[in-house]
């Protein structure tokens, strides 16, 4: 008799930077021969429906059914949406409420005729009470952390860095007087030294008992209780980190960059780009002002699902880009801009338009992967966010970064000065420095082109056959075959 199949429930956090890889991964296993169950928030759940109905109909009723999409309440209430610290209340409201509807699924998906016995769970980061659910059942698990293996041991360390007394900050005054520029930390196996304020945005606090501090150095450190860690990087990448971690933790599968290793060509026709699912409508008509642009010619800025601007930094944005001469695309998220309580409705400067509409298109949210693969695209003003910057070194487009919240200080680090795919800007931002850096990525023979170039190379050879994230891939699924290893 034939072994059964083997049943990945997968189930992210409910934030883009965590769906999005998850879905290529589950799509992947799915190529595979996995049977594939994807959980949703209820919350997103609507908004995808809302955004692309087509996309989620479509994978549902594919083939014979073995890619189904569930849905799990947030514990968010519905007042508490609209927060500041949304992000983190998100976190605490999953991590205290979401086991047991989590739990139920498991259960009902095992009571569902025609559907294989639940063999793995797989989370995201952040989803560390998942985690406990699989223990509990003694359902074997994985975690994909959505960031670089340079952020997971960064945030690993965050507990060390309390015990030999850099953190919590001693008082408010570090946060402004270059301390997190100045103390370097030079003891995480693996990594060059770095300074403090680049191992993570949670560094920035004297509360000991800040959430967003405990919380991600427990998950961060949580994950190592999974049977087996999935990242989104390859082995060429990072190569002395991962092995690092790999000394701590053997079970280690990088597989990225996703959105490469996934082709996401196929997926384009299909689902309209960036693996089939959006929590935003995505804007197509960005691409067709591409395809009438020079090849190399045009900036792409965009800031992620998560980072807001004052509606002076966009001015200094808009007006930098402006400035560098060059075209460029503009995404302004629906949320982008903090509102400044003028009823200016957050939009571009007064005039600008009038000013730059010759050289400029601006989008909302729009189909990343194939924006960055496009080649009109010459340089990427981000927010450094980790798929971002991935999926910008897998198409060779050099960065200009700005980053502001979690690994991204980490990634920028990374991008800048240990890959040279990149250019920083100061926190405070300025147009001539925006201007100057765009110029700079931009220059068609410059060393930061030369270098992401480089790079895209590597990184197609590591999703190739014989390549490591391709091998990698056929190893993990080969373990999902065989439940017994991944057991913690
Ligand atoms: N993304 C997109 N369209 C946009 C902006 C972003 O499809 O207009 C995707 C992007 O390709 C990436 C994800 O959203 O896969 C953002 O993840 P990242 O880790 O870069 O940043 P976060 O949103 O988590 O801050």
């Amino acid at each position: 008799m034939a072994p059964p199949r083997p049943h990945a429930v997968v189930v992210p956090y409910p934030g883009s930077g965590n769906i999005n890889p998850a879905l290529q991964l589950a799509k992947l296993l799915h190529r595979g021969g996995v049977f594939v169950t994807f959980v949703n928030t209820e919350h997103n759940h609507r908004r995808i429906k809302a955004s692309a109905a087509a996309a989620l109909a479509g994978r549902e009723d594919e083939d014979d059914g073995s890619f189904r999409f569930e849905a799990i309440p947030d514990g968010l209430a519905e007042a508490d949406r609209a927060a500041d610290a949304y992000d983190l209340g998100l976190s605490a409201a999953t991590s205290h409420r979401c086991a047991a509807p989590l739990r139920e699924l498991v259960a009902r998906l095992n009571a569902t005729a025609g559907v294989p016995r639940v063999t793995c769970l797989l989370t995201t980061a952040l989803m560390g009470f998942a985690l406990d659910v699989a223990r509990e059942l003694g359902v074997p698990s994985m975690v994909l952390w959505g960031g670089s293996a340079a952020s997971l041991i960064g945030h690993m360390r965050l507990r060390e860095l309390a015990q030999r007394g850099y953190l919590p900050l001693k008082d408010e005054s570090c946060l402004t007087n270059g301390h997190l520029d100045t103390t370097i930390i030079d003891w995480i196996p693996g990594m060059p030294p770095i300074s403090l304020g680049d191992i993570s945005s949670f560094v920035r606090t004297t509360d000991p008992d800040d959430f967003g501090l405990r919380f991600n150095d427990v998950e961060a450190n949580g994950c190592t209780k999974a049977g087996a860690l999935v990242l989104n990087t390859f082995d060429g990448l990072e190569p002395h980190v991962l092995a690092a971690l790999r000394a701590e933790f053997p079970r280690i599968f990088t597989i990225g960059p996703l959105g490469s290793l996934l082709d996401t060509e196929e997926e384009d026709a299909t689902n309209g780009g960036c693996g089939g699912l959006s929590l935003w409508k995505q804007d197509t008509e960005c691409l067709a002002w591409l395809d009438a642009q020079e090849p190399g010619s045009v900036v792409y800025a965009n800031f992620g699902s998560l980072t807001v601007l004052t509606a002076s930094q966009l001015e200094e944005f808009a007006w930098g880009l402006a400035d560098s001469g060059h075209k460029f695309l503009l995404s302004i998220r629906d949320n982008l801009v903090i509102p400044s309580g003028s009823g200016d409705g957050g939009g571009l400067p007064a005039g600008f338009m009038a000013a730059a509409a010759e050289r400029c298109s601006v989008t909302a949210w729009c189909p990343q992967e194939r924006v960055l693969r496009h080649g009109a695209v010459g340089c990427f003003v981000t927010h450094s966010g980790w798929n971002s910057t991935c999926e910008s070194v897998a198409a060779g487009v050099p960065m200009v970064c700005w980053p502001g919240f979690a690994d991204q200080y980490t990634n920028c680090k990374y991008v800048c000065e240990v890959w040279g795919v990149g250019l920083r800007l100061d926190e405070e931002v300025k147009r001539e420095q925006v201007a100057g850096h765009v110029k700079k990525a931009m220059e068609p023979a410059g060393e930061v082109r030369r270098s992401a170039a480089a790079w895209k190379a590597k990184a197609a050879e590591a999703v190739r056959p014989g390549g490591s994230s391709f091998e990698n891939l056929q190893s993990m699924v080969k373990a999902l075959n065989s439940e017994a290893p991944l057991k913690r």
